[in-house]
């Protein structure tokens, strides 16, 4: 299959317009039935796994096949569990968050009372990238559904099998009313971003966020925005490196380095910047002793990446970076696009591959001096997605902690913080806004209506002209 920007359907205004009357059945569907109940939800969640357990096969292969090759271990740990993970927890605590929550109401205020009623916001929109092209569409699908919206997903035009199967899959699980999804590229996207939604949820890069929010705010359509961005990992002086280079290269390496939150450089302490690298080249070697036919390896997902990433190489060789590869030198044999992972050092900022997400499996070394010099740099670049620091010392963790600012953090790991179903997950700045995630998720998709219950009989009516004495004595 081809990357296209088109429909399968055929041309993009027929698939324009089919989104369309797919978002009228949507949107009729939560007008029909405002605030679903407890059981519906249910219902729907119960689904939602059936068809993740049921077609994993299916939808391993698909995604392998529209990667080139991809590992499936990685796979059925981030695609398949972590999905089926994220809908039991919606599962397991939705009749709590359903929920009205009883605020304390204020001593002159009383008898009366306050609550805060968890409302659907109606359709959702949700928008995934090919990284993690399940987990990232069913994962916000599954909070939606779970604060009772109606859902409308546009999956990437990059995982073309995968997209397809989604459709099919949530087509035969699924009334028209309730969710849906429509495939297409970025003109699709551009579309799909104008229908009025009450909420649209976006994944995928800066660039395109910054459009996506553009589009939705002419509908003041509320946004969450899940981007990218470079991701620091500070190695500190007293760090253990025997443990953290196996933690790190995991972090880097999973799904080759294809993860909005893997670290893309490490910040180490100039004096250990040789034995960083001597430690990441075993912790490599020893999880991936081959590349090439390796099939816990996984390929770059299209030519454009793996051309982008050979570019992002060429270009900080040429002003004067070396590169030290991380694992065994091979010849290559794959007929897929596997790019062996590499250390890049003596890198400087005018060097593209310090200025663009990587989003590949190359790990820039920049040295440091105080760790002073190390916060600094961070704080200069964007808001990063996430923030990895390796070390022993509680004072320099507070520090690091107290004076960065990071859409989320793992101390002495990478990546795992965005597992814990109890942490919200999104960005800032740059990063990103809004978050979702186990409960985070469910308020997302949720009007929180605050509602005042006033009592028959109450002291408010010397708040009403004509004012006097009790008046001034109430608020004096
Ligand atoms: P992308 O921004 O190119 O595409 C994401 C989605 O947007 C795709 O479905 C695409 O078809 C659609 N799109 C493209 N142009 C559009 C437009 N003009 N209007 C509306 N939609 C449009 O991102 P990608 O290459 O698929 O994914 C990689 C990026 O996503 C990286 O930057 C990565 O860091 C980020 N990412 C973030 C998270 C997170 O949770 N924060 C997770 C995964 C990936």
């Amino acid at each position: 299959m081809r990357e296209t920007g088109a429909t399968p359907e055929g041309n993009t205004h027929a698939g324009v317009a089919q989104m369309e009357a797919v978002f009228a059945a949507l949107r009729a569907g939560s007008a029909q039935d405002r605030t679903p109940l407890y059981a519906t939800r249910m219902d729907r969640l119960r689904r939602l796994l059936a068809l993740t357990v049921q077609h994993q096969d299916r939808i391993l292969a698909a995604i392998s096949a529209d990667f080139g090759h991809r590992s499936t271990h990685e796979m059925q740990l981030a695609e398949i569990f972590t999905t089926m993970s994220a809908i039991r927890h919606n599962m397991r605590h939705l009749r709590k968050w359903m929920k009205p929550r009883r605020v304390a109401t204020p001593l002159h205020m009383l008898p009366a009372s306050s609550r805060l009623l968890r409302q659907p916001l109606g359709v959702v929109g949700i928008i995934a990238p090919w990284n993690y092209p399940f987990h990232l569409a069913i994962g916000p699908a599954a909070a939606a559904l779970a604060a009772g919206n109606t859902v409308l997903i546009k999956p990437s035009e990059l995982t073309p099998r995968l997209s397809q199967l989604m459709k099919e899959l949530v087509g035969q699980t699924f009334a028209a009313h309730e969710m849906a999804v429509v495939t297409g590229g970025a003109e699709v996207g551009a579309a799909f971003s104008e229908l009025p939604f009450d909420h649209l949820f976006f994944t995928g890069s800066t660039q395109v966020g910054r459009i996506v929010a553009q589009a939705a705010a002419r509908n003041l359509t509320p946004v969450t925005l899940e981007l990218g961005g470079k991701s620091p990992a500070i190695v500190s002086a007293d760090c253990d490196l025997d443990v953290a280079a196996p933690r790190m290269v995991f972090g880097k390496l999973f799904n080759a380095g294809q993860t909005c939150v893997a670290p893309d450089y490490a910040l180490v302490p100039r004096q250990r910047v040789t034995e960083f690298v001597q430690a990441m080249q075993r912790a490599a070697c020893a999880m991936y002793p081959t590349v090439a036919d390796n099939p816990d390896y996984t390929a770059i997902v299209s030519q454009r990446h793996a051309e982008r990433l050979e570019r992002l190489l060429e270009n900080a060789r040429q002003m004067g970076a070396t590169v030290a590869p991380l694992t065994a030198l091979e010849k290559e044999t794959s007929a897929h696009r596997k790019l062996p992972p590499a250390l890049v050092l003596n890198v400087n900022d005018g060097m593209s591959i310090m200025r663009e997400e990587i989003f590949g499996p190359l790990l820039p070394v920049v040295p440091y001096d105080t760790l002073d010099e190390a916060l600094d740099y961070v704080n200069k670049g964007d808001r990063p997605l996430a923030l990895y620091w390796f070390g022993k010392s509680g004072a320099e963790r507070e520090r690091v902690l107290n004076e960065t600012i990071a859409g989320g953090v793992t101390i002495n790991d990478a990546v795992w913080h965005v597992a814990q179903e109890n942490l919200p997950f999104g960005g800032v700045g740059a990063s990103g806004m809004g978050s979702y995630h186990g409960e985070h998720g469910f308020r997302t998709f949720s009007k929180e209506k605050p509602v005042f219950l006033q009592t028959r009989w109450n002291a408010f009516g010397i708040f009403r002209p004509p004012y006097g004495r009790l008046f001034d004595r109430a608020i004096g």
